[in-house]
């Protein structure tokens, strides 16, 4: 083991109430896996993972750990936390380098469950599915496996050999795999439901929402998830461009749009720094990289003759409203100003694609989601549904709960005396 990674084990303090544990979505046992690496016994650290997560390699690049296990890290009350990522980063990559396994089933099953999508949701169901000892399929809309993982996430923040060899470890369980297959197109819901015993519906929600200014409708107006998924680009050398939102996928788009050789890209944000739900790490390197943030501020149109050429801003300030409970912008009156602009990229949240979502057959719920019981199951008892498609919290390792927790109740589903080993859980919380 690197010395650098040693001294970042050894400052664990093995805590017996695990508040670090308590802020991972997945509920992953850390203090335990960090003895084993301390130990260098690296597989038995791996299958203290596997107990709750099939994307080490990738968790430990992407998630946004400070606001998850290192923000609850009792060693980071008077300094620093203990750098939990990177740590599980270590442990997903010796796995693959090593080819440790993932614990797969000791009695084969007969159901069959089909996977639809193959972003962190399916591919986690599907593997704990499977560790039951049913039979799994995926089903995906493009060639490759990933979903948004391989579709959503730049790879200057996750290299896709990673992606590919954490994808070939959850097929190495004896998965099923149907590419090409999208709902709506060439798979249908009732023709499925012939076929499996349940399914499980993961396949997100990527377009992008509207801001509902003028000029949203001009050339050179993008969404930033579709820009990201569909990877084609504009020329920006010598443009100047602006991203709007706060998110991971704001901070993706500006620093991929920098490196193609924008001349400015500028993010701009209605609150402060620290209220942006983007990665502190991930904001550092954005403005590492030359890109510029104007924070509280907000667009209130977009200005041009068929294409875009100015975007007119407005100051906010932020003001703490009777029965909120975080500050809300509200924009200052007669702080609008105009500034030149060639594109404007919209990063402002995602909703689902309506005109699959209608035609599934199932109950939405008001903001167009798949609506789910406690147990996942949409209006339709065979049909589940997790992830983005039904509004969760929007983040790879929640999305991989869901799917998860999924698998746990298709499994209880399908076979009442299944019983799981996966510990209970804390609360979800609300959507910002
Ligand atoms: Fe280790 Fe920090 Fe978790 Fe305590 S809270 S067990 S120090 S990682």
């Amino acid at each position: 083991m690197e010395a650098e990674l040693k001294e970042k084990v050894e400052q664990c303090l093995n805590c017996k109430v695990k508040p670090c544990t308590k802020g991972c979505p997945l509920e992953n046992n850390i203090p335990a896996f960090i003895e084993k690496v301390k130990q260098d016994k690296l597989e038995e650290a791996y299958e203290i993972l596997s107990e709750t997560t099939v994307l080490p390699a990738i968790c430990g690049r992407i998630c946004p750990h400070y606001k998850q296990c290192m923000g609850k890290c009792v060693r980071g009350i008077k300094g620093q936390p203990v750098n939990i990522g990177d740590i599980e980063k270590y442990i997903g990559d010796m796995s693959i380098k090593n080819n440790y396994k993932l614990p797969n089933c000791e009695q084969e099953r007969n159901e069959k469950i089909a996977i639809i999508g193959s972003g962190p949701a399916g591919l986690t169901c599907a593997a704990f599915l499977r560790r039951n000892g049913f039979k799994v399929t995926i089903y995906e809309k493009y060639s490759q496996l990933g979903g948004i993982l391989r579709n959503g996430i730049p790879n200057f923040r996750l290299d896709k050999s990673i992606l590919d060899n954490t994808i070939q470890k959850i097929l190495d369980l004896g998965i099923e795999t149907k590419c090409e297959m999208e709902l709506g197109k060439n798979l249908d819901l009732n023709e499925l439901q012939k076929e499996y015993n349940a399914i499980f519906l993961a396949i997100g929600a990527n377009i992008t929402k509207n801001m509902e200014i003028k000029g949203e409708e001009l050339t050179g107006v993008y969404g930033g998830n579709e820009l990201l998924e569909l990877n084609n680009h504009p020329t920006y050398v010598g443009k100047k461009i602006a991203v709007v939102g706060g998110g991971n996928v704001a901070i993706d788009c500006a620093r991929t749009i920098n490196k193609l050789g924008a001349k400015s890209v500028t993010i701009i944000y209605r609150r402060e720094e620290e209220q942006m739900p983007a990665e502190k790490k991930e904001i550092e390197d954005a403005k590492k990289e030359g890109v510029s943030f104007l924070f509280k501020h907000n667009i209130t149109q977009i200005i041009g003759n068929e294409k875009v050429e100015k975007i007119e801003c407005i100051k906010t300030e932020l003001v703490q409203k009777e029965g909120e409970t975080r500050k809300s912008p509200v924009e200052i009156e007669g702080s609008n100003y105009t500034i030149d602009m060639d594109y404007v990229v919209m990063a402002l949240g995602s909703k689902t694609e309506i005109n699959v979502v209608k035609n599934l057959g199932l109950e939405l719920t008001q903001e167009k989601y798949v609506k789910i019981n406690d147990k996942k199951q949409t209006s339709n008892e065979k049909v589940f549904a997790g992830g983005d498609l039904v509004g969760e919290k929007s983040t790879v390792a929640w999305a991989a709960r869901s799917g998860r927790e999924a698998a746990e109740s298709i499994g209880k589903f399908l076979c009442k005396q299944l019983v799981t080993k996966i510990p209970k859980r804390p609360k979800r919380p609300k959507r910002p």
